[in-house]
């Protein structure tokens, strides 16, 4: 079929077509054949709303879920190509930050895999989250342009008016299909207006905040460090919940529903607190349809549920009522009504909607006017109903659960890991690419010497695999013989790769004292720092020093070594994940809600050097103590730690004499020979007077652990088990498994 194709579009073989012409010829035939799978709506349906879609590129995936990956790479074969260079060609759409997006991603496909009609709605941001690239150890923003003339994009005939308070605008539609594996496909909604104008980004990514009409869909989350940047978030938001709500009535009043039976054709998960406004959105538009306030809101109130990302109050938004106002001031009568309600209610101040800053508290409006609140991890679950949320748990214990995050397998085994993925498939069958928990099989190999070090072989091979990508796209050379310890997500304190920095101080001091370790350490970095966070951006100023100083030094090179890869995306996680040896999960205990990075190592045979935080927690109970590493204070500790305020990190650094030699390195003339003082100084600030995310208070027992599970890989036959059981056990983190839980226990589709 390709080869028709190719030959209609370019009037050329499959070999005499370069790889550019080959992926257009493919992305045509992919789409095609994922429409024809699309099926009627069901009576009720899902729509998961999330101002984040970390997709990742979407042919081989594609190819996967329509079942013939396998017989286009050996065609491509069969014509001199090679499956992996014409991927090369697709761009990667950046249209999420981390975490959140690229879970509502693997959601998408869940959802369609298990057959379940649902469907995304989202923005089409232009430029996405920003390209980054490294300048004088520094990271810079670029724009990420991803949409060409030809994509995944569908353009619909479809188009809703919104109203702002000073303008309106007309949407336009487009769709992304996802097709389950062997299954259906659903649709990604993705929103944006005709009159963005991508020539108004000058240099970086800075732009005019305050000419909606256009950049409204130009960035995801463009800098909010101003007022500009806030009310350019809100109009963001308010577009797409609009675009949603008008969206969601229109095709349940296709189905037959009457508007009072909304809860029966359609669920809404609200996908963190971004998309709050569905709630006020949906009710004045029931309004304006004839129904009352009170049943508007009992009707919304049985359609919403609400999803929550993280304790981090920071994150948790709230926005002054004053900008709402300026934005979309016709969605206030309606949020002080619902304020008004909960205090006839509740005495308890800390539940209001509006507090006495005259700020709304978008989170509360999901608590209180949705059926389900879930956190994305047991503990995660268990703090917020406990601490962060107890005084709305004590309100509606029946609506808090737990869905802890999951993984599609289809990405993040059988693309990214095809070699394991045919071994395992060999060994115990296919079973498990439909119901994960066979992987489970493999344990009965668990003492057998050729399975175990088939598992190295595969890990060897894969590491090689990575040294040639990196040094091919970013010019990077590693070594495969080492030990490759990544530690790849968003940077941020909580997460706390400046702890795995001072480690790197620490080894690199070590090795200056002459003692070595047996095998080579490659410690591996991947993140972005958001564009206005001084201080996350200042430890990826730290780390890239740190590579610069120790790649240099020919005493320690053959030892160690440091690489922070340029622009972490899907893609990079990709390579790096089933090349890893030692998983970095070690954010400070009860601030990591769920991570999924961490399940995505465990899948590909990676061991876990983690704190007792977020889905760690679940995986250490699942592999059991011999199988992972665990160090670090306790979330209940440190939970006590903060409502006593009685971290001092000073102290740490005045009593430990080690501690003050890695620290006071920081500002060492080494360090600051190679870096810029202004940010090795606030770094060292930072550090010693404030550490907000405690990294002194676990770095010793961090080292120490480090150290114990380093020396461990130099057993290869107790390492390799270790790996098969992670392997074995990692079925529970499919998204699988975490869809049919939603669907039982909230959706009911
Ligand atoms: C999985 C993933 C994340 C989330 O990683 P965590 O370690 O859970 O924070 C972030 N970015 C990308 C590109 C990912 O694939």
């Amino acid at each position: 079929m390709l080869v028709e194709i190719l030959q209609k579009k370019y009037n050329k073989t499959l070999k005499e077509c370069s790889n550019e012409e080959i992926y257009f010829g493919l992305l045509d035939m992919t789409k095609d054949m994922a429409e024809k799978k699309y099926k009627k709506d069901t009576k009720k349906k899902i729509y998961y709303i999330s101002a984040e879609f970390l997709i990742g590129k979407l042919l081989s995936n594609n190819l996967i879920n329509l079942g013939i990956y396998d017989e286009i790479k050996e065609e491509l074969e069969q014509n001199g190509k090679s499956i992996a260079e014409v991927e090369n060609i697709e761009l990667e759409p950046s249209l999420g930050n981390g975490g959140l997006g690229r879970l509502a991603a693997c959601f998408l496909d869940s959802i369609a895999s298990l057959g379940l009609n649902g469907d995304g709605i989202g923005l089409n941001y232009h430029f996405g989250l920003f390209r980054q690239v490294f300048k004088d150890c520094l990271q810079k923003e670029t724009i990420n342009p991803w949409i060409t003339d030809e994509s995944w994009l569908i353009k619909r005939d479809k188009s809703y008016t919104v109203n702002f308070k000073d303008f309106t605008v007309k949407s336009k539609l487009y769709d992304i299909a996802v097709t389950g594996y062997d299954n259906r496909t659903n649709w990604l909604h993705l929103f944006d207006i005709e009159t963005v104008d991508e020539s108004i980004v000058k240099e970086g990514i800075s732009f005019e905040k305050a000419d909606i009409e256009k950049n409204l869909t130009l960035f995801l989350y463009p800098d909010d460090s101003d007022e500009k940047g806030e009310l350019l978030r809100i109009y963001q938001q308010y577009f797409m919940v609009s675009n949603a709500a008008q969206m969601i009535l229109e095709e349940c009043i296709l189905k037959g529903s009457n508007l009072h039976d909304l809860y029966e054709f359609a669920v809404i998960q609200i996908n963190d607190t971004h998309p709050t406004m569905v709630i006020p959105e949906l009710i004045r538009l029931l309004m304006e349809r004839g129904i009352e306030m009170d049943e508007a809101i009992d009707i919304v109130s049985k359609t919403c549920a609400y999803t929550n990302h993280t304790i981090l109050s920071e994150a948790l938004e709230k926005w002054p009522i004053k900008y709402l106002n300026k934005v979309v001031p016709h969605l206030l009568p309606i949020i002080e009504v619902l304020d008004k309600k909960v205090r006839e209610k509740f005495e308890d101040p800390t539940v209001t909607i509006i507090d006495e800053q005259e700020r709304v508290h978008m989170a509360h409006i999901d608590i209180h006017y949705g059926f389900s609140v879930n956190g994305v991890a047991a503990l995660h679950t268990e703090i917020l109903k406990q601490n962060e949320l107890n005084n709305f748990y004590k309100i509606y214990p029946e609506k808090f659960n737990n869905k802890t995050n999951g993984i599609t397998f289809r990405r993040w085994l059988m693309h990214c890991n095809y070699p394991l993925t045919a071994y395992l498939t060999d060994l115990i069958g296919d079973g498990f690419k439909k119901d994960a928990n066979q992987l489970e099989k493999l344990l009965d190999y668990k003492e057998d010497t050729n399975v175990l070090n088939t598992l190295l072989d595969i890990k060897y091979d894969n590491k090689k695999a990575l040294k040639e990508y990196l040094f091919k796209t970013q010019g990077i050379e590693i070594d495969e013989n080492s030990i490759f310890d990544i530690q790849i997500k968003r940077l941020h304190e909580y997460k706390r790769q400046q702890m795995n920095a001072l480690y790197i101080i620490h080894k690199y001091l070590e090795i200056k004292n002459g003692k070595k370790p047996a095998t080579p350490i490659t410690l591996i970095f991947g993140a972005k720092a958001a564009p206005a966070y001084i201080i996350a951006k200042d430890i990826i100023h730290l780390i890239l020093c740190l590579q610069e100083l120790i790649n240099s030094d020919k005493e320690v090179n053959p030892y160690l070594k440091v690489v922070m890869v340029e622009n972490y995306n899907v893609t990079l996680a990709e390579k790096l994940i089933p090349a890893c040896d030692i998983s970095e999960q070690i954010s400070l205990a009860s601030k990591e809600a769920s991570g999924t990075g961490n399940m995505k190592f465990m899948l590909n045979g990676a061991i876990t050097l983690g704190t007792m935080d977020g889905a760690n927690v679940e995986i250490a109970e699942l592999v059991g103590k011999d199988n992972i590493y665990i160090f670090g204070e306790s979330s209940e500790e440190v939970i006590s730690h903060y409502e006593n305020r009685d971290y001092v990190s000073k102290d740490y650094y005045n009593k430990d004499e080690e501690i003050r030699q890695m620290v006071d390195f920081i500002v060492s003339d080494t360090l600051m020979n190679i870096g810029k003082k202004e940010n090795l100084e606030r770094l060292f600030n930072e550090l010693i007077n404030k550490d907000w995310f405690m990294t002194l208070l676990d770095i010793k027992e961090y080292i120490q652990k480090k150290e114990e599970i380093i020396a461990d890989y130099e057993d290869r036959e107790k390492w390799s088990k270790m790996m098969l059981e992670n392997i074995s056990k990692a079925g529970f983190f499919s998204s699988d498994r975490t869809i049919l839980e939603y669907n039982q226990d909230i959706w009911n589709v």
